[in-house]
């Protein structure tokens, strides 16, 4: 078991924390399980929780997923108790995981006749009796159903934007979901958290995207970018996060540095903050 020294403040209710943007690869995944190991190495107990149907947490982790693996799936669609599929996980004290099967490739149309359909995580998340500081919920590269559980679950949306041309395009989508999802079903909902990743420091478009978005958000924006780091695109294939499979690599001690962000912040704000994008002008880009 890895422990690292020092501790952060640690939130005074469960902080549940969703990782969405329906573009693909811009480091949701990535973000998840290495915010969630670097938080747990400094004394928090952290749930992770798989909602998309590829189970890339879930690998990276170093959690079982094959199709027979109780997992968040039978939860959703089955009304299944969320304590029993929730698996510890190997090299990290007090991170936990609840993981993603082939299967949830068709909860996306098995929920449309369910009762209560957007609310089935929300739900679960209830219902789990465990103390927890926090739960990251992993959502798959779509707007669809499972996302909208995922919305409807939590307060916080964290949003990775990889620092690249068309970075923006489809946020203001993304946008225009929360907003929709905060009127309607879920009014503490609100984009926390914004972490630029895959930044590359020598490039000049990585740091112009950088710039657009620290113009377009103001606060929400870490401090901290995460850089491209090839131990960061290592260490699923060893069922590791970086914290634990390279922990004085660059890319681990700026996850460190995003999740002492998140801590403190949540400790300083005892009221969730609300979203300002309505005063700010449209994501320019953005669909
Ligand atoms: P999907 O939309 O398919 O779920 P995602 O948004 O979850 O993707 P990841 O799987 O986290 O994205 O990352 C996409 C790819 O980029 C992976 O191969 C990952 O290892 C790699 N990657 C992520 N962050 C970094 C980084 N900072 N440096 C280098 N490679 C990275
Ligand atoms: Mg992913």
């Amino acid at each position: 078991m890895y422990r690292s020294g020092g501790t952060l403040p640690r939130p005074q209710q469960t902080r549940i924390m969703i990782v969405a943007n329906q573009k693909g690869g811009v480091g949701k995944t990535t973000t998840t399980v290495n915010l969630a190991a670097s938080l747990a190495l400094h004394g928090a107990r952290v749930l992770v929780i798989d909602l998309d149907p590829q189970g890339n947490a879930s690998t990276a982790l170093g959690i079982d997923h094959h199709a027979d693996v109780p997992s968040i799936y039978d939860v959703l669609v089955e009304s299944r108790p969320l304590a029993e599929v929730v698996q510890p996980v190997n090299d990290v004290e007090g991170l936990f995981c609840a993981p993603a099967t082939i299967d949830l490739a068709g909860a996306e149309i098995e929920l449309v006749s369910v009762v209560a359909r957007e609310s089935r995580l929300q739900r679960a998340i209830s219902a789990y009796e465990q103390p927890l500081d926090y739960v990251f919920i992993d959502c798959p590269p779509s707007l669809g159903l499972l996302t909208v559980n995922a919305l409807v679950a939590g307060a916080e949306v964290v949003i990775p934007i990889q620092c690249e041309y068309y970075a923006l395009e489809g946020l203001g989508q993304l946008l225009r979901n929360v907003e929709l999802v905060r009127g309607h079903l879920n009014p503490d909902l609100h984009v926390s958290t914004i972490l630029l990743t895959m930044y590359d420091g020598r490039t000049r478009l990585a740091s112009q995207v950088a710039e657009e978005v620290r113009s377009h958000f103001g606060t929400e924006v870490l401090r901290t970018n995460i850089p491209r780091s090839v131990r960061i695109s290592e260490a699923p294939s060893y069922g590791q996060t970086v914290l634990t499979y390279d922990p004085g690599s660059s890319g681990s001690l700026s996850y460190l540095e995003a999740a002492r962000e998140i801590a403190v912040r949540g400790a300083t704000t005892s009221q969730h903050v609300l979203p300002q994008q309505e005063q700010r002008g449209p994501v320019e880009g953005a669909q």
